[in-house]
């Protein structure tokens, strides 16, 4: 995610208090206990947990079951901010499971079935308990479909913009981070529970839906439109989106992937086209700092809705505010939303404590495009922020923020500035070396701070505990680095 500055600034002074809200559930078990399978198995069955243990965020995702693939199938009518969904739930148990919870923040589910059989369902605030017909043993796949429907809504986190599903003045909005894909489909809420996603989405003719991964085709009927996209490698559930509205798309092809980029047509022809026009620009060159491009499909969306105040790596195709556009072309936006194609949606986070290692990673990629661009060097940026960083950032430590700095100065600036003095104190050849097999060894799945802290002792041969102590977690300005 990139926040404009003025929101930075602000952030950890608002944000206080109002993220982790998605709600209640903590009793689910209980009672979807009480609905036990059948008494002549000899097997041991319990209600899986209401999340999957965030420290930050307890209620996000659930715990006994691990999805492969959502089919998620909405149509969305704007006139009557209708949703009406059908979503199905690809999944292995991991362990026997009487009942399981999915994450769902209002409308109203009409119909379960597990296996095809009817399930009974209930709701405990923003967590939907499902009790299979029988139960489901663990490392065995089942598939749930859900149907419901409803006047979807944001979750009120909003000081960060709007997290989730926003109608907009000519469609939708469905976006956010630390969580949005709740408002819109039923799902296994957080970052440590990837999966490969098909999206379906209906919405009248005339308009545009855009999703993640590569368009799959499009098919209308009765003044309908349905736009088919697949995002076929894992991704975490907060990288989802969709947009729909009016838009000036463009399409292409680059290195035998699918180039589509949206731009709204509130927005007239400028800065924002020409910035995401160098999307592929930007991603070859940090395809060659940090490895293959991860992904089968290129993009970018660009929104203009007051509600939305930042840019988000959704997968695949970022979604970027006009705002960002406003004093001219900004590819600075575009390579950090890009970088976190490899760091924080390839490699994504395990928990949410971790958040420096999407932010810290993609904002230093920010530097090094500057750099490349014919801007200040990184090693410039870095002693401008050194020199001139408030004092709360040295007070906040980037590798524990807490939740109310979770996008704050801090994890932005402090981490980068974190990024260079590794790369100050291991030298170009290991910084980099660092960096690609991070990419590689994590492809496609999750990583913690403890893990890239062993890589880079690994490839530079050095202790680096002090260094990462002092950075990430230090309630004080560090010592400036120094080759080792
Ligand atoms: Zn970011």
């Amino acid at each position: 995610m990139a926040l404009p500055r003025r929101v930075l600034l602000v952030t950890g002074l608002l944000v206080s208090g109002a993220l982790g809200v998605s709600g209640c559930g903590s009793s689910a078990e209980s009672e979807a206990g009480s609905a036990a399978p059948s008494p002549s198995s000899s097997r041991q069955f319990k209600p899986g947990g209401a999340g999957v243990g965030d420290d930050y965020f307890p209620t996000y995702g659930n715990g006994g079951y691990d999805v492969g693939r959502y089919t998620v199938r909405v149509r969305y009518d704007p006139a009557t901010d209708r949703l009406t969904g059908t979503t199905t739930v690809q999944a292995a148990a991991t362990a026997n499971l009487s009942a399981f919870n999915l994450d769902l923040a209002g409308l109203k589910v009409r119909e379960v079935t597990v296996d095809g059989a009817p399930a009974r369902h209930l709701r405990k605030g923003d967590e939907l308990v499902v009790t299979p017909a029988r139960g489901l043993i663990a490392g065995n796949g089942f598939v749930a479909e859900i149907s419901y429907d409803g006047e979807p809504a944001a979750l009120p986190n909003e000081t960060l913009g709007a997290g989730g599903f926003l109608h907009t003045s000519d469609g939708a909005i469905a976006l956010g981070q630390p969580e949005s894909a709740s408002t819109w489909f039923p799902v296994n809420d957080h970052p440590s529970d990837k999966a490969a996603y098909d999206f379906e989405i209906t919405v009248p003719a005339g308009l545009t839906a855009v999703s993640n991964g590569v368009p799959v085709g499009r098919t209308s009927a009765d003044g309908w439109t349905t736009w088919k996209w697949a995002e076929r490698n894992p991704m975490a559930s907060y990288l989802s989106m969709v947009v729909i509205g009016k838009f000036r798309l463009t399409r292409g092809e680059h290195k035998g992937r699918p180039v589509f980029h949206a731009v709204t047509t509130k927005l007239s022809e400028g800065a924002a086209d020409r910035s995401i026009a160098k999307t592929v620009k930007v991603a070859d060159y940090l395809e060659r700092l940090f490895g293959p491009y991860p992904f089968e499909s290129y993009g970018a969306v660009v929104v203009s809705d007051d509600r939305i105040r930042y840019a988000l790596e959704t997968q695949s195709r970022p979604v970027y505010a006009a705002s960002f556009f406003r004093q001219g072309e900004n590819t600075g936006v575009v390579a950090h939303e890009l970088a976190h194609q490899w760091f924080g949606n390839s490699v994504a986070l395990t928990r949410w404590q971790d958040i420096w290692l999407n932010e810290g990673l993609a904002t230093y990629a920010e530097w090094l495009w500057t750099e490349h661009d014919g801007g200040r060097t990184a090693a410039q940026t870095f002693d401008a922020r050194y020199a001139g960083a408030a004092s709360r950032v040295w007070r906040t430590p980037p590798g524990k923020p807490g939740v109310e700095n979770l996008f704050g100065e801090s994890v932005y600036q402090r981490g980068a500035m974190t990024v260079h003095a590794l790369r100050v104190t291991v030298g170009d050849k290991a910084f980099f070396e660092i960096l690609k097999t991070w990419a590689a060894e994590k492809r496609h799945g999750n990583g913690t701070t403890a893990q890239f802290v062993a890589l880079a002792e690994r490839i530079s041969g050095e202790r680096l505990d002090d260094l990462f102590d002092d950075w990430l977690y230090g309630t004080e300005r560090p010592a400036r680095p120094e080759r080792r």
